[in-house]
């Protein structure tokens, strides 16, 4: 006996879970969405702590969504540099090169959600339930049957996990991973500098890990400071000024010495990927797909662009009368995710090892690479697209 017949249920009301849910609004499918906990709102402010670099790729798709235009708070910048800080090489990125006015924008996570979130609610047919726990999963030739944790019964064609790197789905459905923590956290906070940030993304690559200033529109940064666990908890505890204190250290002052700091928090940063982004009747998207290192602010980038490619193949098996949870449905979306997810998971990876070397060996190579992109501009031209999200195989909504 069942609760409740979908077309696809969408488990994980996140920025990707949600972004899905709003691309497949228009094609009138039954949609369930269930999150265990309430969607995150944005009421503006103080900034918020998360945030994320959202490429021209994902404003795009963003835009096609009809939610763009409605981000209250985004903060655009025009360029990247990016220094060694042992060996001394710098690369500057300047959107100008390639005749772009930005190369993206800075925005908080929870300005993404609500907007996608009210735009759902708005456009309705969408039934959510929220808190809600799924405990068993269970696939046939014709439906997938979820139970939830107070008994209820939910079926529909496909089931997609888009529920966080601890994805409850993914292991449900015995997909393995492979994993590994960087005994590193990621030390988030909004500061004021003593120099203007002229709307440049900083990084600087330090032994111990790489330190982002992220510019808002309100002449603040938002930091992402890369670090051993357990110098970024003592960095946690120290009061404003020790911290501003270590922060202008680290920073070498790239934006003169760093005046002030509001609350701060960590997150532990690891790399994981799924061995099989698909089971029957089930695709998993996001971070419940891949994690990975966010020195180049790419882990939410990839989870969209899986959201629009799913969506896509699912809209493309509607018009064929295909089946949207069969497997040749499902093999297209991870045929077309997978290699790439991987690639940049492997990409941050070697950066993450080469930069994090004290090796003296290291030092001159990698400050000459720095060298070298700076003066090879076809190379910078090629790096920038690829960090807006282009590529070979985009889906429409981003292209
Ligand atoms: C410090 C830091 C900086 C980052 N910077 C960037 C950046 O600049 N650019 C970028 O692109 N990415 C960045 N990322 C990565 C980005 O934050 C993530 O890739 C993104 O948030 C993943 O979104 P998601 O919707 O897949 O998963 P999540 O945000 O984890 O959402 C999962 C949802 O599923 C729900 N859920 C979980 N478990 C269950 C369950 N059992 N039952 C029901 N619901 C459940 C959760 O409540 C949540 O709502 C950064 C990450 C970190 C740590």
């Amino acid at each position: 006996m069942s609760d409740g017949r979908f077309d696809v249920i969408i488990q994980g009301a996140g920025m990707v879970g949600l972004l899905l849910a709003r691309a497949l609004a228009p094609l009138g499918l039954k949609i369930a969405l269930l999150d265990a906990k309430p969607v995150q709102r944005w009421q503006g402010g103080e900034w918020q702590l998360r945030v994320i670099a959202v490429s021209t790729a994902t404003e795009r798709i963003l835009r096609r969504l009809g939610v763009w235009e409605s981000m209250a708070r985004v903060s655009p910048f025009r360029a990247v540099q990016a220094w060694d800080a042992v060996g001394r090489g710098s690369v500057l990125f300047d959107s100008a090169d390639i005749g772009e006015p930005h190369l993206g924008h800075i925005v908080e996570n929870g300005l993404i959600q609500t907007v996608l979130y009210d735009r759902l609610l708005q456009d309705g047919g969408l039934t959510v339930s929220i808190p809600a726990a799924i405990e068993t999963v269970q696939a046939d030739a014709e439906r997938v049957a979820v139970t939830l944790a107070d008994g209820r019964r939910l079926e529909a064609r496909l089931l997609v996990g888009a529920d966080g790197a601890n994805s409850r789905v993914r292991a449900l459905c015995g997909i393995e991973v492979d994993q590994r923590g960087y005994g590193q956290s990621g030390l988030v906070g909004v500061i004021r500098t003593e120099r203007p940030h002229g709307e440049v993304a900083r990084q600087r690559f330090l032994p111990d890990g790489p330190l982002a200033f992220l510019p808002l529109a309100d002449g603040r940064c938002s930091i992402v400071w890369s670090q051993p666990t357990e110098q970024a908890e003592r960095r946690l505890a120290l009061d404003e000024a020790a911290f501003c204190a270590e922060l202008t250290a680290a920073s070498a002052r790239m934006l003169g010495e760093v005046q002030g700091c509001g609350p701060r928090a960590a997150f532990p940063l690891q790399r994981l990927h799924a061995r099989r982004y698909i089971a029957p009747r089930v695709a998993l998207i996001g971070d419940a797909a891949h994690v990975v290192h966010p020195l180049a602010g790419q882990g939410a980038n990839l989870g969209f662009m899986d959201a629009a490619v799913l969506a896509e193949e699912i809209e493309r098996a509607c018009r064929a009368d295909r089946d949207i949870g069969g497997l040749g449905t499902l093999r297209r979306y991870e045929r077309r995710r997978k290699g790439d997810n991987l690639l940049m998971q492997s990409a941050m990876d070697a950066f993450h090892h080469v930069f994090g070397s004290e090796s003296p060996w290291l030092a001159v190579p990698r400050s000459l690479g720095f060298d070298l992109v700076d003066a090879a501009p076809p190379l910078k031209a090629f790096f920038m697209r690829r960090a807006m999200g282009a590529g070979p195989d985009l889906p429409a909504l981003a292209r």
